[in-house]
């Protein structure tokens, strides 16, 4: 017996624990203190009534004999792949058709999973920062990573590859900077995946916190994106389904490579590893198609981007240097006195008991950045941000 080894060369993700670890600490340390959390990427806001409702009436459908239903059809059930196509796609001028759409349990697994696709020896792009599965999946399956340093020079938009590369992975609106793509710039590296017979995996799970009419939500708004990129939906930060569980991939059935249909590899790989998200949680996401479930998500994200804009307005306030915020639920925030993102992590939960999380844990140029999530009340950030300006 061999283990995979590759699982050993993975960076020990100590992100989160360390975090943890360090809030358990100050909290036995200092009991009387309240801590504000601004740190996870979670949402708080629990499921709207049109969502309650369809899992409530999903979930009857399964207690009689006539309605009840076992096994999911492998990509989904088709009345929630055409609420998808019609309403994410279509309604946007993007060409893709319902056959097209896997439905999944989120965009993690998706964006873990997708590689498995492809073979063991292509070099994958990420950014720098970057959210942590698509590099580690990758270094599990023992492929070469290039990273593509994303700064405030370059708007937290990578250039171009330099050297040749197989897969990107891009996500917009981005984690953990808050930044966002032009649709001319998407269409640089649509081109680039065209010219190359490389492949874009698109993460857009925080494509409903688009307030600026010119970004664009998909990266099929792009010409010649069917024959470039995959693209990766979730549920979980429109509408609350952390818990849940549901989101989409597509691939395109135009997007062919080596004479092969990356569709129905995708299809086999799906149709053979997974069994379906619930019916009752499909039931639920169709009812976020509905016009009552499309205006009660609507004010969800409402609700938060007020939180991104009050912690947006009171840190430049204070004379920060503030990235993201206005496209995105991420504030990405330079340290103050040249302190690196742990020192700043130390210096906000000791001085104001409030949690964020450090940048250098997304990648190395997220050093002496910091990043903080508007996924709270609106009540708690008005208070963190008090604190702050007490400082
Ligand atoms: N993609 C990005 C960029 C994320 O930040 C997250 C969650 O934080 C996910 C995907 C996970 O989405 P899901 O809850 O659908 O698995």
């Amino acid at each position: 017996m061999k283990i995979n080894e590759d699982y050993l060369k993975l960076s020990e993700n100590y992100l989160f624990t360390t975090i943890a670890k360090k809030v358990a600490e100050f909290e036995q340390a200092h009991p009387e203190k309240e801590i504000i959390r601004l740190g996870i990427g979670d949402v708080t806001q629990p499921l709207c009534a049109p969502v309650i409702e369809a899992l409530q009436k999903a979930t009857e459908e399964m207690a009689h004999a006539e309605t009840f239903r076992g096994y999911a059809p492998d990509k989904g059930y088709e009345f929630l792949r055409k609420a998808i196509a019609e309403h994410d796609f279509q309604s946007r001028g993007a060409d893709i058709d319902a056959d097209e759409i896997f439905v999944s349990d989120g965009a993690k697994s998706d964006s873990g999973s997708i590689q498995e696709i492809f073979a063991k020896d292509n070099t994958v792009a990420v950014c720098d920062p970057v959210y942590p599965v698509y590099a580690d999946t990758n270094v599990m399956a023992g492929r070469k990573i290039v990273y593509l340093p994303c700064s405030a020079e370059n708007g937290f938009v990578p250039e171009l590859p330099k050297e040749a590369v197989d897969l990107i992975y891009l996500c917009y609106p981005n984690n953990p900077t808050g930044g966002v793509i032009t649709k001319a710039q998407l269409q640089d590296f649509v081109d680039y995946a065209n010219k190359t017979g490389a492949v874009i995996i698109y993460d857009a799970a925080y494509e409903a916190y688009i307030t600026d009419p010119a970004i664009p939500h998909s990266i099929y708004e792009c010409e010649g994106a069917r024959t470039a990129a995959i693209e990766l939906r979730s549920f979980s930060k429109n509408a609350g389904f952390t818990g849940l569980r549901l989101g989409y991939s597509v691939v395109p059935k135009d997007l062919i490579r080596q004479n092969v249909s990356l569709h129905s590899l995708w299809a086999r790989r799906h149709g053979t590893r997974f069994n379906g998200a619930p019916y009752i949680v499909q039931r639920a996401g169709e009812a976020v198609y509905s016009p009552q479930g499309q205006k009660a998500v609507k004010a969800q994200v409402q609700a938060y981007m007020e939180n991104a804009s009050i912690i947006l307005r009171e840190l430049q306030a204070l004379g920060y240097t503030v990235y993201g915020g206005k496209n995105a639920p991420y504030i990405w925030l330079k340290t103050k006195d040249q302190m690196t993102s742990w020192e700043f992590f130390d210096y906000l939960l000791s001085k104001a008991g409030v949690v964020g999380t450090p940048g250098s844990g997304f990648g190395k140029c997220g050093e002496s950045y910091f990043r903080l999530t508007a996924f709270s009340s609106r009540e708690n950030t008005e208070k963190a941000m008090e604190r702050i300006r007490g400082l």
